[in-house]
């Protein structure tokens, strides 16, 4: 279950919360599945498993952005399982595709959950422009509805229209803010809010890091910082990476970079509900082995969903008339 990926302990779901994460996911694919994705739907009305129809699907995952590594991946265990009379009709190949593309969603192994009952500092990382401070709006409006005490910390003391714009949303969702001067250092920024989180019982820090491009070697020396400080002060850190959806492939050159300096515990992908393809999210475990934790699908507060591979699988291939 999704959500034992990010609570240590299950969390009771009413039906009525269920099914509304399951609409966040499916308006966000909307555009995804009227366009390439419903080229799918398309290909597999066809009755027969013809030679066209694989080069046909092939083109198609590709130009969705799957990646062409995930993609031959795909087609060789699905040319496989065909081998071995599994698939019959189009239909049957449409079924086995389904269940490729999840299995490329679903990482191997248990990964750790999310947070500890003690206190966890997520460390929200990624270039700017991705949508990071948007995001820890969203999750510190979120996670405090889960039941956790909320502290925001704008580390991204590179940019001051960061902190500002991070400071807003704060006042705006009435959770407390860290925050300090252009230039400050953001590990000193993180060492004060770990202060202020237990002077107020917070259990959950979400920090704004700086997007400077990757390629600037101390922006991944200062991840590593802010990591040992928090281990240093007995919380427990987490690296989350926010990806853009709509940058197709070169989310995963920029995933790549990230990776190796703040060791990845999970993905975040935004603007789901921007791009006509979306097949990028089926890159990324094969390529970082982090789970995607959560999605963004819109602008305002409440548009983003857990993750889940099926639900998103079945949404991507959903009719539009149902
Ligand atoms: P940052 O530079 O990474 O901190 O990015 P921001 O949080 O400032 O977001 C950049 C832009 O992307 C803003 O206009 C956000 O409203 C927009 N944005 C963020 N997340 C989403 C999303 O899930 N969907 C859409 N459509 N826009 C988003």
């Amino acid at each position: 279950m999704v959500f034992q990926r990010i609570f240590r302990r299950e969390q009771k779901r009413s039906p009525e919360e269920q099914e509304e994460q399951s609409r966040r996911i499916e308006d966000g694919v909307k555009r995804a599945r009227s366009s390439f994705f419903g080229r799918l739907a398309v290909l597999f009305q066809r009755t027969q498993i013809t030679e066209d129809l694989w080069d046909e699907l092939e083109e198609l995952l590709i130009s969705a952005d799957v990646g062409v590594d995930t993609t031959l991946a795909i087609m060789d265990r699905l040319r496989a399982r065909y081998g071995r009379g599994e698939f019959r009709t189009a239909e049957d190949l449409s079924a086995g595709l389904q269940d490729e593309l999840i299995g490329a969603l679903s990482p191997a192994g248990e990964p750790r959950p999310l947070l500890d009952d003690g206190l966890t500092v997520l460390l929200i990382i990624g270039v700017n422009g991705v949508g990071k401070t948007t995001t820890i709006a969203k999750l510190g409006n979120y996670f405090r509805r889960e039941g956790r005490q909320v502290l925001l910390a704008a580390g991204d003391t590179f940019r001051a229209a960061g902190s500002e714009q991070l400071e807003v949303w704060a006042e705006r969702l009435g959770l407390p803010c860290v925050a300090s001067q252009t230039g400050a250092d953001p590990g000193s920024i993180v060492y004060d809010a770990i202060g202020a989180a237990r002077a107020r019982g917070a259990d959950l820090v979400l920090v704004d890091t700086a997007g400077r491009l990757h390629t600037k070697t101390n922006l991944m020396e200062e991840l590593r910082k802010i990591r040992r400080i928090v281990e240093r002060h007995e919380a427990e850190s987490r690296s989350l990476l926010v990806l853009d959806a709509t940058t197709g492939q070169n989310a995963i050159l920029q995933a790549r970079a990230f990776a190796g300096a703040a060791g990845l515990d999970g993905i975040i992908v935004t603007k789901l509900d921007g791009t006509a393809k979306g097949g990028v999210v089926f890159s990324i475990i094969g390529e970082l082995e982090a789970p995607i934790l959560f999605v963004g699908t819109g602008e305002k507060v409440d548009d983003i969903g857990e993750f889940d591979p099926e639900r998103f699988v079945g949404a991507l291939f959903a009719r539009e008339t149902e």
